[in-house]
Order: structure tokens, then C-alpha cells, then sequence
């Protein structure tokens, strides 16, 4: 029996009530128990010598009670309990509050371990409620797992301990073991036991290293077969080509990127028996506008309707006005469908849809409302991929008999994990910016130069330019830090009355009504405001060519790619354009991810920086790209990514479907994986 299908009340201490609090955390039983890694460790063995402590980092020191406890009564009948600690090279305070224990746990003029952080104040140097332990052999470097409200990191471990105890002699490895020779990986109850207790350091990364190439094995043979399932079948066939007859309404030569990319597109719907499943990654400006309208055009000529789903509504009606432009002199229809459109609007629009009236609709997650029906859909298109994640990319399919999907990203990704997260896509890059861009200059600067820096920027608006600012938050009550962080409001109304009293300046964030929004993006696009103060609303935004500064505060707090897509926004006409990056932040990290912003242009090589240095954390934020929840893995360790996809490769050679006897239990591994996503997914 497999220890999944024992429920976790079976261990000691674990009743209804508790094993309800273990539900959140989604244990259920103890096999469930056993594969809930810890998120971090403590090391009781890396001590800091008390002379050497830091305020406010977190260390272990090993120290003798040198005084008595003395406990006091404060406010509110709390208590507080005083001592001092020493160790060869001087004294420590150590407070803690409401613990009456205390006293008889800590012994005068014995050691213990103690692992807090240090205050320093005008009492000098203390440690608040540090934990503590007897140092011992064993047990020196002990796991931290994520908690919920009612359940401690103790009770975790004790689950934890049983839950592994109760683990067979021998244990089935889903591995097989050519894999784990070639890749030299440890078998699996080694990882088990030592990925939560581990007896070294060593042993602790052995055994997540192995966990994770697992888990990444899992992944991508699921994401493979996903592919290699037969497709639907379409009956969209898109036989005349009609693009060339666009491309040559365009005021300008497309690049042989673009044109690349045109006729990927073309060849994909032309009499294959599946839908196209095409992802378009280019950098920001690299015109995916014009191919998605040439892709539309094709489509429309061809006696079919287009959609187009923008993450927005701002970049909808952006799309909407660029295409109604580039159509004005056909006989195509464009219509608009967004969420803040009068109901009489919506409705109206949706008839005429409905009706086939239309022939490319562009809009927000409105057009994937049940409510909007298609009268012939052929092409569905997505913008911005990663914010709307796989489930209504697929929703927009589903409009039609199997139209062909078209996705758009900005958002350069690893090619490793590309192949992962799109694995069910083709890919077109385009690599090719259109002629006579000039790269961003991009300045990491601390603030005392913000002085400086604004002054920078109140020059390029005498000059008849326009700048961004952004900041990380919309108002003081939304952040946890709000003394460091820059809020939009605070700082336009700083701004407005000082340094840019003589210049108009607006503000833009995503709290806004749609409404005031596009006002204010409007005024902006027409140089009736000079600087716009906003936060990352504005990655999205519009084009406008005469903005040449983008200023960004505690630039620090936001991803690489973020970063990047805001400095898209700049460097979009003829002039020399400039990114400035504000941070305080000392963080060595901080330094290197700023700088990598300030060496390059180049997307795809930022994108795999932000990788490799954002480490554990997810790369698209809230999982919004669909994929199932991992356990231990994540996609920052891009060399074991490659390695597992290697395997996959191999396994899927050896056994196209994983039938092979000696691969049931992986294959039982990926079902579960993708089971949940299922769920998860709707
Ligand atoms: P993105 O790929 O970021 O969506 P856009 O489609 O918005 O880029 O294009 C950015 C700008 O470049 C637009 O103003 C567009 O008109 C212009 N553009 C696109 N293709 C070309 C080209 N081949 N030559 C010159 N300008 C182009
Ligand atoms: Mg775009």
C-alpha cells in the first residue's frame, strides 16, 4: 500500500482538528507528509562569534548564561524575561516576552545555541525571543517548512520524522538507474530522509538536487506528451494567401523577422489537419503589431472572424485605434469589446459579432466571457501571454471549431524553459528590431543623485520631450516597508510642488478608473502632460515616440523582465532615449541584477540573468503561466532544467509513452502532477 493512501491522522498527535489545519496546506496523508519539503533550513552549526554579530541579521551564537533569568511584569500583565549570555569574546542581552519557562529551560552557566536576530537600540545590542537549543551531535541543521495559522514549525517536524519512519526498508525508485548513474543522482530514500533532516550540508543538497531533477523530469515528459497527443482536427483551412497584398499597405518595409514570422503563420493554417498553436516571442518593439494584422487580415480574407485579446484595456483600445488605422481603407471591420463598455454596448457589440458583422474583434478577457458568441472564428490571438496563463488561451480557442491560436509574448524567456512552459507550442522568434532604433542608456543611480537625475529630466521636457516615472506603489497603505518605497501619489504631489512646478505632470496607476485611465494616457500620448508619475501600469502602455526618460524608483523591487519592459516604453522614436534606475538597496544581488540592465538591450540574455539570479521565487509571479504546482524545483537551476530535458528526451526515445515497465512509477508520478493542475486549471 502506498503511503499516500494513508491518511495522516494515522500519526501520533494528529487528530481531526489538526490533520484539518495540515488540509491547508494541502497534506492529506502521509505520503503527502513526506514530499512536503522543507522551504529552508536552519544551520545550528554556522555560529557567530558575539563579538562579530550584525544588527538586524539573523545568526546563531553559541553562549554561556552568565546571569540569573530576571523576570519582570510589564504592560498589559505581560512579562519579560532578562539574561545574559557570553562566549570568549563578549556579552549578549537576550530578552523574551511571555515565555514563564524560561527561567527553568535556560540553566545559569550552561551553553546553549541561540539562533535570533539582533536588535540594536539604545540598550545596546540584544536578541528577542531567539530559539534555543543544547548543541548535540546530530539534528544541526534542521528544516523550516511553510506554516499555517494553528500549526509550528515544531509540530511540522515531528509529522515529518514519523511520516519518514514509517517509510519501507527498501523503496521502489521511480528513477531508474542508468538515469541516476548518468546524471549522479541519489537514490530516493536517501533524498527523503535528508531532504528534511539532512546529516550535512552536503547530504541536504544532494538530496534536493536529486528531488528536483525528478520533479523537472516529470514536468517536461508531461508537457512533451501533452504535445504529442494528436491534435484536434480544424476545419478552419486558410488556402489563399492574402498577406502580401496587406504588407504592402504598410508605411513601412518589414523586417525579415516579421516577414518570418508572417509566413510561419500562413503555412501553419493553410491545410494541415490541426489548428495552429503558435507562440510569437519578441522583444518589446519589435512589431508583432503588424504581423498579428497581417495574420488577421489573412484570416478575414479568407471569409473568417478574428479575435484579438489584449491583457488591458488600455492596450486594447491601443490595438484597437492602430488596426482601425491600418483597415480604414479596407472593406475589414474592427470592432472593440472591453469589460468597461456600457452593458448596452457590450450587448450591441456581441450581436454584431454574433451576427458575423464583424470581422476582427479586439478586446479584454470580455471577449472569453460565455456571453460572446462567434459567428465563424478562425484565428484566436493573445497578447502578452504570461498574464493570461494557459487556461484562457484555451478558453478563447474554444469560441470556435478549432480555430488557430496565435500567442504574443514580450517577455523574452530562457529557451530552456521556453521549451517547458510552451510545450505545446511552436515558437517564432523575432530576433530583429525594425531599422534606426537607438539602444536605451540605462544609469543605475543611488538617491542621492535623484536631485541630479530630475534635473535630467526637467532639461529633456524644456527640450519638447516626455518622461516616466514609476513607482512601486499606488499609496502609503499598501506596502510593508512604506518608509522606503516611493508611492505614485505622494511623489507626483512632491514633484508638482518642487522640482516640476513649471511642468505638468500626471499621474497614471492601476486602481484608476478605465476611464480616467485612458484620459490621462490620452493627454499624455498628446504631450499635454510632460511627466508621467505611475506605477508598472504603464509596461503596457502606448507608443509614444517623443518619451525619452524612463525613471524608475526602488528599481530593485522589480523583476529584470519588468524592468525591461518598462524601458521598452522609451526609445520608441528618433531620439536618444535613457533608463534611470533608482535604488538604495546595498544587497550585492542588487548590484548585479541593476548592472546586467545597464549592460545590455538584449532581452533574451536578460531574461536568462534574471534567472539564474532571482533564484528560488517564480519566474512569471503568481503562476500564472498554468503550469502545475512544483514541490521543490523551480526553473532557476537552468543547468539541471537542461539536464532533466535531456533524460525526457532519452526516456520518450527508449519508450514513446512511458508503457515500459521499468517507467510506471514515473509515469504514476507525471499523472498525479498534471492531475492537480486540472483542478487547479478551471
Ligand atoms: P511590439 O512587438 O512591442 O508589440 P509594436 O508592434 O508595437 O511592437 O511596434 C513598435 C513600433 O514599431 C510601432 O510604432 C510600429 O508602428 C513600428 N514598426 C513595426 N514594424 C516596423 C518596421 N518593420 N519598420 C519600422 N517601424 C516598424
Ligand atoms: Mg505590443
Amino acid at each position: 500500500m502506498s503511503l499516500y493512501d494513508v491518511p495522516i491522522t494515522k500519526l501520533s498527535g494528529i487528530g481531526e482538528k489538526r490533520a484539518a489545519l495540515f488540509r491547508k496546506l494541502g497534506i492529506e496523508s502521509v505520503g503527502d507528509m513526506i514530499s512536503y519539503y522543507p522551504r529552508s533550513y536552519e544551520n545550528w552549526s554556522d555560529t557567530t562569534d558575539i563579538a562579530a554579530v550584525q544588527p538586524e541579521e539573523k545568526c546563531v551564537v553559541r553562549g554561556k548564561v552568565s546571569t540569573p533569568v530576571n523576570t519582570i511584569r510589564i504592560s498589559g500583565g505581560r512579562t519579560m524575561a532578562k539574561l545574559s549570555i557570553s562566549d570568549d569574546t563578549g556579552y549578549l542581552n537576550l530578552v523574551f516576552f511571555n515565555n514563564k519557562y524560561i527561567s527553568s529551560m535556560l540553566r545559569y552557566g550552561e551553553t546553549y545555541l541561540f539562533m535570533g536576530k539582533v536588535a540594536y537600540d539604545k540598550y545596546g545590542y540584544q536578541m528577542v525571543s531567539p530559539e534555543f537549543c543544547k548543541e548535540t551531535a546530530g539534528d544541526m541543521i534542521t528544516p523550516v517548512y511553510h506554516l499555517t495559522a494553528g500549526l509550528n514549525n515544531h509540530m511540522m517536524i515531528r509529522a515529518a520524522k514519523e511520516a519518514l519512519s514509517m517509510l519501507p526498508q527498501t523503496i521502489h525508485d521511480p528513477l531508474p538507474e542508468d538515469i541516476r548513474k548518468r546524471y549522479d543522482l541519489c537514490d530516493l530514500s536517501y533524498a527523503l530522509n535528508n531532504v528534511h533532516f539532512p546529516t550535512s550540508l552536503n547530504a541536504m543538497e544532494k538530496a534536493r538536487h536529486r528531488l528536483i531533477f525528478e520533479e523537472l523530469l516529470v514536468l517536461n515528459l508531461g508537457m512533451r506528451m501533452m504535445k504529442s497527443q494528436s491534435r484536434e482536427q480544424t476545419a478552419v483551412h486558410l488556402l489563399k494567401d492574402y498577406t502580401a497584398e496587406f504588407i504592402q499597405t504598410l508605411p513601412y518595409e518589414l523586417t525579415n523577422a516579421q516577414k518570418r514570422a508572417i509566413s510561419d503563420c500562413v503555412a501553419d493554417m493553410r491545410d494541415k489537419p490541426s489548428p495552429m498553436n503558435r507562440l510569437i516571442q519578441g522583444d518589446v518593439g519589435s512589431g508583432k503589431t503588424a504581423v498579428c494584422a497581417a495574420v488577421c487580415y489573412h484570416t478575414v480574407k479568407n471569409g473568417f472572424q478574428a479575435a484579438f485579446m489584449a491583457p488591458t484595456e488600455i492596450l486594447a483600445q491601443q490595438h484597437f485605434e492602430t488596426f482601425s488605422k491600418m483597415f480604414a481603407h479596407t472593406d475589414v471591420r474592427v470592432e472593440l469589446l472591453t469589460g468597461s463598455m456600457t452593458a448596452a454596448e457590450k450587448r450591441k457589440t456581441r450581436e454584431r459579432i454574433e451576427n458575423g458583422e464583424s470581422d476582427i474583434v479586439i478586446g479584454t478577457h470580455a471577449l472569453v466571457s460565455e456571453s460572446t458568441v462567434f459567428h465563424r472564428l478562425g484565428c484566436a490571438i493573445t497578447d502578452e501571454q504570461h498574464r493570461f496563463g494557459v487556461a484562457q488561451r484555451a478558453r478563447l480557442a474554444s469560441k470556435g471549431e478549432h480555430p488557430h491560436v496565435l500567442v504574443l509574448s514580450a517577455t523574452p524567456i530562457p529557451r530552456t524553459l521556453g521549451l517547458i512552459i510552451y510545450g505545446d507550442l511552436d515558437i517564432t522568434i523575432i530576433d530583429e528590431l525594425p531599422p534606426g532604433r537607438t539602444e536605451v542608456d540605462t544609469f543605475f543611480i543611488r538617491t542621492d543623485k535623484r536631485d541630479r537625475a530630475l534635473g535630467f529630466l526637467k532639461k529633456q521636457v524644456e527640450e519638447g520631450r516626455q518622461c516616466y516615472i514609476v513607482c512601486p506603489l499606488v499609496e502609503e497603505s499598501e506596502g510593508v516597508d512604506v518608509d522606503e518605497l516611493k508611492n505614485a501619489n505622494d511623489y507626483a504631489a512632491e514633484l508638482m510642488l518642487g522640482a516640476f512646478r513649471d511642468i505638468s505632470v500626471g499621474i497614471l496607476h492601476g486602481k484608476m478608473k478605465a476611464k480616467d485611465k485612458e484620459k490621462v494616457m490620452a493627454q499624455f500620448a498628446k504631450n499635454e502632460i510632460s511627466i508621467l508619475v505611475s506605477t508598472t501600469v504603464v509596461e503596457v502602455g502606448v507608443d509614444v515616440r517623443n518619451a525619452t526618460v524612463m525613471m524608475i524608483e526602488n528599481a530593485d523591487r522589480f523583476g529584470l523582465s519588468t524592468l525591461h519592459q518598462l524601458r521598452g516604453r522609451v526609445g520608441r522614436g528618433q531620439y536618444k532615449s535613457y533608463c534611470i534606475l533608482v535604488s538604495d538597496n546595498k544587497g550585492e544581488n542588487t548590484e548585479q541584477r541593476l548592472g546586467v540592465m545597464c549592460r545590455t538591450n538584449n532581452g533574451f540574455e536578460i531574461a536568462d540573468m534574471d534567472l539564474k539570479l532571482r533564484g528560488p521565487g517564480d519566474f512569471f509571479g503568481n503562476r500564472q503561466h498554468g503550469l502545475p504546482q512544483l514541490d521543490i524545483a523551480d526553473f532557476s537551476d537552468t543547468e539541471t532544467l537542461a539536464q532533466s530535458q535531456e533524460a525526457a528526451e532519452a526516456l520518450l526515445r527508449f519508450s514513446p509513452d512511458l508503457r515500459d515497465a521499468s517507467l510506471r512509477a514515473l509515469r504514476a508520478k507525471m499523472r498525479r502532477l498534471f492531475a492537480e493542475t486540472e483542478n487547479t486549471m478551471n
